[in-house]
């Protein structure tokens, strides 16, 4: 047997107990056929000596957001003030819609509204993403076409959506456009897969032909789709199937293949903490404000049981601890209706977890999907909302590994840094980017964070029998970086060398 190629001077982390380390790495045909000793004696048609850099299975983030990443709108990335966001603002070229995100409305001086919009819109429809995903800021133009809703300007969560669904939907080519940018983007930080979380329909959604795009772009990173749950419909299925509602075909999670598949069926539950509308059980702290729901219990609860029945992964949002003690209810509702065994439901966001609430999760067996950086860029705000008691709660660690739980490693990008390795120090260190304490006993160790984004992330996927170890048989993608983030003392910095994707080199940008 001939190598395709050998990978030589590795120093290799591998994620497989089997066989925790190498040095030489073999690949044939887009796979790892073995490692060290079992193919050292193996010719190969390429050797590349790797100089002792450190290898790890590519990370794979399991909740991310490609299309809307890569969408080139105005950026107001850290603008506090009205005169200075209205400057950036003025200079849109073009004519239709002018968009913008990054906008901030908690550190603004005053919140931008849409008299303020108003007076660069040049009669324009203006729509300034919140970056929390969860709220905008329009312009009169929009408000008109938005008859009963009242409102300065700021919407959020619903209002958000209808004001959103005006502007909608992009083309298959701007979205393809925005497709690859963001694969460049994530290819740089090591990732070889990512869960887009939640297409077709709903907040994120681009077009309601949004899986077009997908099947014809040929990115080079392997991407799996979450199917917005808005788009479940009702089928005239034989009634002895028990599927009341499905999407068109019946085609539902684990469809497709090692490129481009179906993943989770994606529903929302609440909001998020930097809009302050993740639904809590006690108010942020100083307000009143509980959050809200995103929708009634019944048609949340229904949609879920009935995607559980048409054999859907289920990618529940739930972010606050009043949306998870909803979600933990409407699931064991679901598996009470049809009980399915290894349904691998997972619990998007999982960002405040009671105590009580561990317990509950490992035994409906959900697998939380968190976002780390989200505490390294916005932990000291959310400690403040949330106060002393429950600041340790958010976006655990440790206590869920002790419970059984496998840990999904994922960003939402763009909402939060997308850096794999920023979001491996976070867990580890548990600081904010201020330098923070947020949570420190649910700090976990550098092999279990990294386990997180690659075979945790790959379990939360349905992948890890393909993807999430280097380990013979599975698909050769790996992460080549510069430093060995168990002794790193600064993991966030470590360069990503090389990242690998079936046995090809990706250029790195
Ligand atoms: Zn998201």
């Amino acid at each position: 047997m001939k190598l395709d190629l050998k990978l030589t001077g590795c120093r290799a982390i591998t994620m497989d107990p089997a066989h925790p380390a190498a040095h030489t790495i073999g690949i044939w045909q887009g796979r790892i056929v073995g490692m060290d000793e079992q193919i050292e004696s193996l010719p190969a048609a390429e050797t590349v000596d790797l100089g002792n850099a450190v290898v790890l299975p590519g990370f794979i983030d399991a909740h991310t957001h490609l299309a809307w990443n890569g969408r080139r709108t105005i950026d107001l990335t850290g603008l506090t003030t009205t005169a200075k966001v209205l400057d950036r603002l003025a200079g849109a070229a073009g004519e239709g819609w002018i968009e913008a995100s990054g906008y901030d409305r908690r550190i603004m001086e005053v919140p931008l509204t849409a008299a303020d919009l108003d007076r660069i819109s040049a009669g324009r429809p203006v729509y300034v993403a919140d970056l929390s995903g969860h709220a905008c800021v329009v312009n009169s133009v929009v408000l008109h076409q938005l008859p009963g809703i009242t409102s300065d300007g700021w919407l959020t969560e619903n209002e958000q959506l209808a004001a959103r669904s005006l502007r909608l939907p992009y083309s298959l080519d701007e979205i393809t456009a925005e497709l690859h940018e963001s694969a460049r983007q994530v290819l740089a930080e090591g990732v070889t897969m990512c869960a887009e979380a939640g297409i077709g329909a709903g907040l994120i959604a681009s077009s309601p032909l949004e899986a077009a795009a997908y099947q014809r772009v040929q990115l080079p990173i392997r991407v799996q789709l979450m199917v917005s749950a808005y788009v479940l419909h009702d089928v005239a299925a034989d009634p002895a199937d028990g599927i009341p509602r499905a999407i068109d075909l019946g085609l539902h999670t684990g469809f497709g293949d090692d490129m481009l598949s179906l993943g989770g069926l994606k529903l929302w539950t609440d909001g998020g903490m930097i809009a302050r509308t993740a639904a809590l059980s006690e108010p942020y702290i100083g307000t009143d404000n509980s959050g809200q729901l995103a929708e009634s219990e019944e048609f949340m609860r229904a949609a879920i049981v009935d995607g559980h029945r048409a054999g859907w992964q289920l990618a529940i949002h739930a972010i606050g601890d009043r949306a998870i003690d909803f979600t933990l209810d409407a699931v064991a509702e679901a598996q009470r209706q049809r009980p399915r065994a290894d349904a691998r439901h997972r619990i998007e966001h999982c960002g405040l977890v009671r105590p009580d609430q561990l317990e509950r999760i490992a035994a409906l067996g959900l697998i939380p999907v968190v976002q780390p950086t989200f505490l390294w860029s916005y932990g000291d705000d959310y400690s403040e909302i949330m106060g002393p008691e429950r600041a340790p709660w958010m976006y655990r660690g440790r206590s869920f590994l002790d419970h059984g739980l496998t840990v999904a490693g994922s960003s939402d990008r763009p909402v939060a840094d997308g850096a794999p390795l920023r979001a491996i120090e976070f867990m580890v260190r548990r600081r904010s980017s201020s330098g923070r304490a947020v949570g420190p006993d649910e700090a976990i160790t550098v092999e279990e964070a990294i386990r997180a984004y690659t075979l945790g992330s790959a379990y939360a996927c349905r992948k890890e029998h393909v993807l999430g170890s280097i380990t013979p048989g599975k698909l050769a993608d790996l992460v080549v970086l510069g430093d060995d983030p168990r002794t790193s003392d600064a993991i966030a910095d470590i360069p990503v060398l090389a990242t690998m994707v079936g046995g090809t080199l990706m250029p790195q940008r």
